[in-house]
């Protein structure tokens, strides 16, 4: 064990840990530790202060204390039915006593030894009389002073069991080496990485919780600013593929509506990059319904005219026929030649489309992720689009710009972030913001209320149904122990047959195959299905007119950017739509929240309030924004020291280019923008 002394704690297999071995070692892996590194990267999720102990007396009832007391009865064994075991025994502190019931672990009961001391863990349950705690945890005194980790566990590997491993680890490791220079440790008041690592696991007090949070968080958010940064310096700037003139004018023609402001400058901020000296990047930031497409269509459209080809990317099969619909017809009375091409493009037309790529006789080219493989080629590809950019990582974006003589690139979110933090993660990007809907937009008309209201609510949208439109109904987990899967499922099933009894309902989940998802969405959008059922899943950017109704399910559980994001889904026609919130929760910050909603329907304004009120953590929702996955640090929770570590990469980059000082800072940029998977 001593042997990675000499610390390649990468290297390092967990298996040769003492106590681990092949067989726990493969448990270890389900939680993704496969290294020592791996191990001791892997932080407690919370923790359980024992130093802090109450007398019996004093134990608040119903709540998790830790009690010092001494066993004063052998334990008792009944077996009560076949397979259930229960241990009772007696504890005191000296001046009252508490009864202990143990259910079937026999290894704990076992152990404990009369006129022993030791620290009950657990909840405290109180009468009259007597005061007991069932399964409570209990260690020998001298073992259980301190603040106890709490791991995320398995089923077969428990917090305990990893914790137990972990001190091994640490125990064998003599130091961990500093990843930052004494320097920039003291610039910035961080402790040292061995500090930080060890006080992690098992802190010596509370406050040093904190002291090593910070110190891992900057390290962190450092390691993506780096990673950002150096991605930048990679891609090359300079403007191979100018566009020589800007032809939105003629475009307009081609629309049946008049630009809005919003839209016309962030056209010209495109054109402008795009006919400069470097190559464009620009994210085209505007909320839902803020004609993004549109822009997107103008800007390819003066590309074309210079002679080159454009391809637009988007998350989702039917997000893509969508746009190449759209466009279509936009450019149908044009010389442009538009092609398709996704997942389901048959073989026999994918390779005709690649042929015609490489011939040049596709101007647009419009798809999912198909556009990004390698046998995917074009004779002068200079724009690359990709829409609702969140779900793209930012490795993905940088393969398809591979796939020309650095083509510009215009990636377009509705993922309303603050600027700064725009600036910070999308730190190789300039910014355009569509601040403006279309005149005419119809306000959604927002409502928050209890589900007492259900019956009214249905017979609403069955009566909106019958009129000829279409309805969402969205629902979230009822409870954390409940799969989202069934619960969805088994809400779908109560409604079609107890209250849409003849209606057409869909339903769609995230355990859904993309294939399965299109599918369904496209019933939806065809309008076969009326009604349609989901989980958080409903695909953001499509389009259906044609739905008027959102109804959201215990709506407090959602952030409101999210439920923003819902209630953008209708209000798309020309029929009056509404958005129905749902929900029980009586505090009054969850009533506030919702009624913010109702308040405006402006993306930026309730980002803002979203930011204020709730967890950061929540705000983007998993995965929107296509960096990769932080462990620790929270991108909006920790925006100091994000901006801290800006400042902090950008002068170490300055000083030493190529990070030669800090070669395990530069492993670790690797680890993470490698370990993305998006
Ligand atoms: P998003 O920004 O959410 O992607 P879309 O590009 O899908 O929005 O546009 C939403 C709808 O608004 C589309 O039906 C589009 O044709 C329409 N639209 C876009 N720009 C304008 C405009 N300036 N005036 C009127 N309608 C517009
Ligand atoms: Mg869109």
């Amino acid at each position: 064990m001593t042997d990675f002394a000499k610390t390649d704690l990468s290297g390092y297999n967990i298996q040769y840990i003492k106590g681990v071995g092949e067989k726990r070692a493969r448990l270890f892996n389900k939680l993704g530790i496969y290294s020592v590194r791996d191990l001791i990267s892997f932080y407690p999720r919370k923790y359980q202060d024992w130093s802090k102990n109450t007398s019996i007396l004093d134990a608040p009832e119903g709540e998790t204390v830790a009690i010092k007391a001494t066993m004063i009865t052998p334990v008792k064994e009944a077996l009560i039915r076949k397979g259930m075991t229960l241990y009772k025994c007696n504890f005191s502190d000296g001046q009252n006593v508490i009864h202990v019931t143990l259910f079937n672990n026999k290894y704990l009961a076992k152990s404990l030894r009369t006129f022993d001391d030791y620290i009950l863990y657990g909840k405290v349950e109180k009468t009259f009389t007597s005061a007991s705690m069932t399964s409570p945890q209990i260690e020998k005194l001298e073992s259980a002073n301190g603040i106890h980790p709490i791991y995320s566990a398995t089923e077969k590997l428990n917090s305990r069991a990893i914790a137990k491993v972990v001190k091994t680890a640490l125990d064998a490791i003599p130091h961990i080496d500093d990843t930052l220079s004494d320097e920039i440790i003291c610039r910035y008041n961080l402790c040292s990485l061995d500090f930080a690592v060890r006080q992690i696991h098992f802190p010596d007090e509370e406050k040093n919780i904190d002291i090593a949070r910070r110190r891992l968080i900057f390290e962190e958010l450092l390691t993506l600013q780096l990673g950002l940064l150096k991605l930048k310096d990679k891609k090359e700037t300079v403007n191979n593929l100018p566009v020589k003139k800007d032809c939105t004018n003629e475009f307009c023609k081609l629309l049946e509506f008049e630009l809005t402001n919003a839209q016309k400058r962030a056209i010209a901020e495109c054109i402008d990059d795009m006919s400069n000296d470097s190559a464009m990047n620009r994210l085209i930031q505007g909320d839902v319904g803020s004609g993004k497409t549109a822009v997107a269509a103008a800007v390819m459209y003066s590309a074309v005219k210079s002679g080159y080809q454009c391809a637009m990317m988007a998350p989702t099969e039917i997000l893509a026929n969508q746009h190449f619909e759209s466009l279509s017809k936009l450019f149908g009375g044009t010389d442009l030649r538009l092609a398709l091409l996704t997942g389901s493009t048959k073989a026999k037309d994918k390779k005709q489309i690649k042929a015609d790529l490489m011939d040049g006789k596709i101007d647009i080219i419009i798809g999912t992720h198909a556009l990004i493989q390698n046998d995917v080629e074009f004779k002068e590809l200079a724009l690359v689009v990709t829409d609702e950019q969140h779900r793209f990582g930012v490795e993905q974006r940088a393969t398809l710009a591979m796939k020309g003589k650095n083509p510009h690139l215009m990636v377009m979110s509705a993922t309303p972030i603050p600027r700064t933090l725009g600036l910070i993660i999308y730190g190789d990007l300039d910014i355009s913001i569509l601040d403006e809907l279309p005149p005419g937009r119809q306000e959604i008309r927002t409502d928050v209320v209890t589900s007492v209201y259900h019956e009214r609510i249905y017979n609403f949208i069955k009566k909106a149904v019958d009129g000829g439109n279409q309805a969402y109904i969205v629902c979230s987990l009822v409870d954390e122990n409940e799969s989202e899967l069934i619960s969805a499922k088994e809400y779908a099933e109560e409604l079609q047959t107890k209250v849409f009894t003849g209606y057409n309902l869909g339903l769609l989940h995230g355990k859904m195959k993309p294939k399965e998802k299109d599918n369904v969405m496209s019933a939806f959008a065809r309008g076969d299905v009326q009604i349609l059922v989901s989980t958080t899943v409903v695909e953001v950017g499509v389009d259906v007119p044609n739905a008027t109704i959102m109804l959201i399910e215990n709506a407090d559980r959602f952030g409101l950017s999210a439920l923003h994001q819902l209630r953008g889904r209708v209000g798309r026609g020309r029929d009056k739509s509404y958005c129905i919130l749902v929900s029980d929760n009586k505090s009054d910050s969850s009533r506030e929240r919702l009624q913010v909603m109702k308040s405006t329907n402006n993306g930026f304004k309730i980002a803002d309030y979203d930011l204020k009120t709730r967890g950061p953590g929540d705000f983007f929702g998993k995965r929107q924004h296509g960096l990769p996955n932080l462990v620790i640090a929270d991108m909006l929770g920790d925006m100091d020291t994000l901006k801290e570590c800006q400042k902090c990469a950008e002068e170490m980059l300055e000083n030493d280019p190529k990070l030669d000082r800090y070669p395990a800072l530069c492993e670790s940029i690797n680890n993470m923008f490698r370990k993305t998977d998006y």
